[in-house]
């Protein structure tokens, strides 16, 4: 049997072997009660890495970014977020439905960034005719795109001047880091510079780290005391939970420089993309490659790529996600299948149905 070559997320990755003998040798206890010493550990060291006083273990980043939220705003508030940011489109609109936090969703550039006259129109005043602003979420990487520190710097102090916190959906923050750090910098370095703009943040293990499950919230004391009992209402107190917060763990400490690895790969395969005819990469900046296909010939392509064993998403703008599980010669396996459909004459295709592919 020949090797899949998933290219459809870094959610995809198996834990490895090293991985896996951390979480059976890891000591656990019931973290309900505050007991696993695994759990306790890792929350301990990812705030102190990053710069906060306390964080909360996670099953999911949608729960961690909703457990945010909610320990920021509450009933009648609004926060403020990008309209194509996973927070807002791809959480159910969590928020909303089990906090009543409205959000106002702002437009994005190609980049993801919102632009600060807009941030600071959007900042309601204090008038009985409105919700309450009370927080501003970025995140970080947007689709692949690593915000620059001057953006996080200026709109992190424009929400603050007006009275707001910053929370952070670093779901892919060390991917962020890797490819803006400074000479020289370690990754944790840079996603603590990153991280100090914010009053919170989440982050992923179960993406780019390659861990199972998980995520953390990270923040102060009081946040973190108010999330734990939004988390234990939202169904995530969890008990023997140092089985997973043990491969956390383990990403941490093998898994954070090696990043670096999955945005050469992304880059090996935008550049082997380069030139030909019928595709256009949009963007390639860490881990995820945007390509747009031309003449609605996407999902041909993605049927063609699945029968040679390669798994990507979209439909008119294709992704590919390079991750542990991906090496050299899989993504040269997938740029020969590219190339193959492309020498190929396109039959007649209808339009692809406009509806936004989904993100994770
Ligand atoms: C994956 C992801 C999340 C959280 O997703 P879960 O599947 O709930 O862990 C949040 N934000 C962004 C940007 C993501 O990519």
């Amino acid at each position: 049997m020949t090797k899949i070559v998933d290219l459809r997320s870094d959610t995809v990755t198996q834990p490895t072997a090293a991985m896996r003998a951390a979480m059976m040798a890891a000591p656990l206890g019931d973290d309900v009660f505050g007991d696993d010493p695994t759990v306790n550990a890792l929350q301990e060291k990812l705030a102190a890495l990053l710069g906060f006083e306390a964080a909360l273990f996670m099953p999911t980043g949608t729960q961690s970014n909703l457990c945010a939220i909610l320990a920021h705003c509450g009933r009648g508030d609004e926060y403020i977020v990008g309209q194509l940011a996973h927070t807002y489109r791809y959480e159910g609109g969590g928020a909303a439905v089990l906090g009543s936090v409205q959000p106002q969703p702002l437009v994005q550039d190609a980049s993801g960034q919102m632009a600060l006259a807009d941030i600071a129109a959007a900042i309601k005043p204090d008038d009985c005719h409105f919700a309450r602003t009370r927080l501003l979420c970025l995140e970080n990487t947007w689709n692949g795109h690593p915000m620059p520190a001057s953006y996080l710097q200026q709109a992190s102090a424009l929400a603050r001047e007006k009275g707001l916190a910053v929370h952070l959906d670093g779901a892919r923050l060390f991917n962020a880091a890797v490819a803006s750090r400074q000479d020289g910098e370690s990754a944790l370095a840079s996603a603590k510079r990153i991280a100090g703009h914010f009053d919170s943040v989440s982050v992923c293990f179960s993406k780019g780290l390659g861990a199972p499950v998980g995520s953390m919230l990270c923040g102060s004391k009081e946040l973190i005391a108010r999330a734990l009992r939004i988390r234990k209402m939202a169904g995530g107190g969890m008990r023997q939970v140092g089985l997973l917060a043990a491969a956390a763990n383990h990403a941490l400490d093998h898994h954070l420089e090696r990043l670096a690895d999955d945005h050469a790969l992304a880059q090996r395969l935008a550049q082997g993309l380069q030139g030909v005819n019928g595709l256009t990469v949009r963007s390639a900046q860490t881990n995820i490659v945007f390509v747009d296909v031309a003449d609605g010939r996407g999902p041909d392509l993605l049927a063609h790529l699945k029968a040679r064993g390669v798994l990507a998403t979209g439909l008119i703008g294709l992704r590919f996600v390079t991750h542990l599980d991906v090496d050299a010669a899989g993504i040269d396996h997938a740029l020969a299948c590219i190339r193959t459909f492309f020498d190929q004459p396109a039959t007649a295709v209808a339009a692809p149905a406009a509806r936004g592919a989904a993100v994770y």
